[in-house]
């Protein structure tokens, strides 16, 4: 119950008619909301009410307050009623109007919200003789207020709990509210401490002064601001990166009240952005820029006019480089990298840039302009410091380079023109005998352009995806049947599909065979899946990993991810390794090749034979299969020499447990010889070259025929020929001609 008195005498009473429809005023009354009543306080019940009585109670007037009958007062809710009956009876002591709000039961039992505002009437002598109010419906003001709270309730809810920070500011003021989100972020304790505390925003908060210039005046003219980012102090001092989202808020005349908004923390998406900018501009081997920064720094240095000197490009390549790689492991040739780095960079000036293109091959931007004896000073310089003897693995070494100049704008307008020059140039330094500089000139350009082009293109190759795979079928000797496919890479060009001997060796020397690796990985094992839900059998694919993939970065963890992705088993891979893969760091392929074995990946040893051809390693890596390469093969058919030695081969690695399987098996002469020793597997031109995955398909399913044939066939005890005899006979062409 709601009491409030009002501090003024009733001029008039309700005349002490009767509360019959004669009344004078009745017609008036009864078109009142609500109703008017007059109530004696001698307990001789109400002298009038109003029609409005029927509406409000539910009982017609004549009900109320006869003799015998209940009084208003009655219909009160009990648990308002003593405290009304003490609000009036005080204001009427004390000559006073009163304002009261509270519950009455109506006839049907409902209950109702009333307001009912009265005063008393006096006697001559000052005695309340009644009292004279008037009733009305509050029910739905209540139902109103209530919503109104609740919706309050609801929205501080979401300003009080909210993540984001939520605020109101004015441009003169400062912050009005903030909610307590805002307050943590910005280091504050609470809201309360914020406002109090953040009175200049211009300085106090942005870290750049002219922000919150910047904030009001896009509020005040277009009305809003969306993802507006600043940086910004905490009270600590720390900065952090906030986004806000305001409107500025105007009264009816178009006068602007406050701006609101909200304010989101985003130092992390800012953290990750910088990280993945600086991963796509830098080099992860050295932390130099790349060759996209190299391409947007000239871009932006070059346009000198023609016959004035503008920047210039030194490529410098490591001579011997691969024998430190190959002899002392990928590690220490990264370290020896990483030296090279530091000592171009302090051999340059600050505005010039150093980028390592990828593999030993660095290139540095001379910022213009530059004449040519300034190159020629600071080449010459680089050229020194590069040669120096550093400890790289435990050694010292002393490497020399060779350095090809190109200027702008002569020898080249644009990176490309100007790379491939600066790249004729350092050939040409190679070919003078390596250690030393040469300057760009017009008669070096048709020569030495190709590998430079190949590279870049390689690289566009590897963004574009323009890679397929072949897959070369693996045989069962005993029964010709295909027990495994190979994936072998190949390049789409335009002018044609580039076999992987053209352009892998680049691929490694460079590093770019790490992302072909994964795109190859992955596209095998996505293929091998897509075949067993075609309904074809399950058969493991092998893809070639090369010595980089080994020595470098996390193969085991690729191929979980890989076999998680494509939902392949882990049996249906096959991983072939090298034996020079494996020898360039030992220690790290034995590891490597241990968890790939535990994930239950097939291991092969690729092309034994041209290498250390060492079983004892074979038993180290502790591979599952031992493949032969085809030059091992070569001469067996004919020499009784080399058969022994593959014969022996052949049983040395059953005792160790290795399948074996030959590879490049290429005419009949060779396929004769292997019918004649105890190899398991074979692959080669022989039977099939290698071929796109739908032919593949066909194939497997003419085996499955063929097989389902032979079942029935045996069932029926029909003649039939074995599938070995077909393999000796003729070409096991025979595997894929179905009876039908
Ligand atoms: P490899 O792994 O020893 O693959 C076998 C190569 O021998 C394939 O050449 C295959 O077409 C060829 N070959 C098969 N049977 C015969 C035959 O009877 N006679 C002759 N003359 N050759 C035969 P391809 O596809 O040109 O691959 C060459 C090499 O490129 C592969 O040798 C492998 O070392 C590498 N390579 C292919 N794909 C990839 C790949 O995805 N990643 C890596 N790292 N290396 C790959
Ligand atoms: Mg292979
Ligand atoms: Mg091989």
């Amino acid at each position: 119950m709601r009491a409030q008195r009002v501090q003024q005498d009733l001029p008039t009473s309700l005349a002490s008619g009767s509360r019959q429809r004669g009344h004078p005023l009745a017609t008036l009354l009864s078109n009142l909301d609500g109703m008017v009543y007059r109530a004696r306080v001698d307990g001789r019940g109400m002298d009038f009410v109003s029609e409005g009585c029927l509406t409000l109670t539910g009982y017609s007037p004549r009900e109320l307050g006869g003799p015998g009958q209940p009084s208003f007062s009655d219909l009160r809710h009990p648990d308002d009623a003593q405290a009304i009956s003490l609000a009036i009876t005080a204001a009427l002591s004390q000559r006073q109007r009163y304002e009261l709000e509270y519950r009455i039961v109506r006839a049907d039992g409902e209950l109702r919200w009333v307001l009912e505002r009265g005063a008393g009437a006096y006697s001559e002598d000052g005695s309340v003789v009644a009292v004279e109010a008037i009733v009305q419906d509050n029910s739905q003001r209540r139902q109103i207020e209530h919503s109104l709270a609740e919706a309050e309730r609801r929205y501080r809810s979401i300003f009080e709990n909210a993540i984001e920070g939520i605020f109101q500011s004015t441009p003169r003021d400062g912050y009005i509210t903030v909610n307590p989100a805002l307050a943590r972020m910005y280091g504050y304790a609470s809201p309360a401490e914020l406002i109090a505390d953040l009175r200049d925003i211009d300085r106090q908060l942005y870290v750049e002064p002219r922000r919150r210039a910047d904030f009001v005046e896009a509020l005040e003219q277009q009305g809003y601001v969306t993802n507006f980012e600043s940086e910004i102090y905490r009270r600590d001092g720390t900065v952090i990166w906030i986004s806000e989202n305001a409107r500025a808020v105007c009264d009816e005349a178009g006068q602007l009240l406050f701006f609101e908004g909200t304010v989101e923390d985003i130092s992390e998406r800012k953290r990750s952005d910088q990280r993945l900018r600086h991963l796509a501009m830098h080099d992860t081997v050295t932390g130099l820029p790349n060759r996209l920064q190299l391409h947007e720094r000239v871009g932006q240095l070059l346009g000198a006019p023609a016959g004035k000197d503008g920047p210039a490009l030194l490529f410098i390549d490591l001579d011997q480089f691969k024998y430190v790689n190959d002899s002392l492991g990928h590690e220490a040739g990264d370290q020896l990298l990483q030296i090279v780095a530091q000592r171009l960079q302090q051999g340059v000036r600050e505005r010039d840039m150093v980028s390592r293109l990828g593999g030993d091959e660095f290139v540095v931007l001379l910022a213009g302009p530059v004449c040519r004896d300034q190159v020629a000073q600071v080449a010459e310089r680089l050229r020194g410091a590069v040669s120096q003897p550093c400890a790289v693995a435990g050694r010292e070494l002393s490497l020399g380079c060779s350095i090809g100049a190109a200027l702008s704008p002569q020898d080249g307008r644009d990176l490309r023109t100007l790379l491939g020059s600066a790249d004729a140039a350092m050939y040409r330094a190679k070919e003078l005998g390596r250690n030393n500089v040469q300057f760009f000139s017009s008669e070096m350009q048709p020569e030495s352009s190709g590998r430079l082009d190949q590279l870049l293109r390689l690289q566009q190759a590897i963004e574009r995806e323009e890679f397929v795979l072949h897959y070369e079928p693996k045989y069962e000797l005993a029964s010709g049947r295909i027990v495994g496919v190979e994936a072998l890479v190949r390049w789409q060009t335009p002018e044609g599909l580039v076999p992987p001997g053209r352009f892998i060796p680049l691929a490694e020397e460079t590093g770019l065979i790490v992302p072909i690796g994964e795109w190859v990985l992955k596209a095998a094992c996505a293929q091998n899946r897509a075949w067993q839900q075609q309904g074809l059998p399950a058969l493991p694919v092998s893809v070639n990993l090369s010595a980089r993939q080994l020595g470098r970065g996390d193969i085991a963890g690729l191929v979980a991810e890989t076999l998680a992705l494509t939902g392949l088993a882990a049996d249906c891979l096959e991983l072939e390794v090298t034996e020079s893969a494996v020898m360039q760091d030992p220690e790290k392929a034995a590891q490597m090749l241990g968890r790939l074995r535990a994930q239950g990946v097939q291991i092969s040893m690729d092309d034994f034979g041209t290498g250390y051809s060492s079983l004892s390693y074979l038993q180290r890596f502790r591979v599952h299969c031992l493949k032969i390469d085809r030059s091992f093969l070569l001469a067996a058919p004919k020499d009784p020499e080399s058969a022994t030695i593959v014969r022996a081969v052949i049983s040395l690695a059953h005792s160790l447990g290795l399948k074996v399987l030959a590879e490049g098996i290429e005419t009949k002469a060779h396929f004769d010889f292997l019918r004649t020793t105890r190899c398991d597997e074979f692959q080669g031109y022989y039977l099939c070259k290698p071929q796109p995955a739908e032919r593949i398909a066909e194939m497997l399913r003419a085996q499955q025929r063929r097989e389902d044939y032979i079942a029935v066939c045996a069932a029926k005890r029909a003649p039939m020929e074995p599938a070995r005899e077909s393999l000796g006979a003729g070409p096991a062409r025979a595997t894929v001609a179905v009876p039908s």
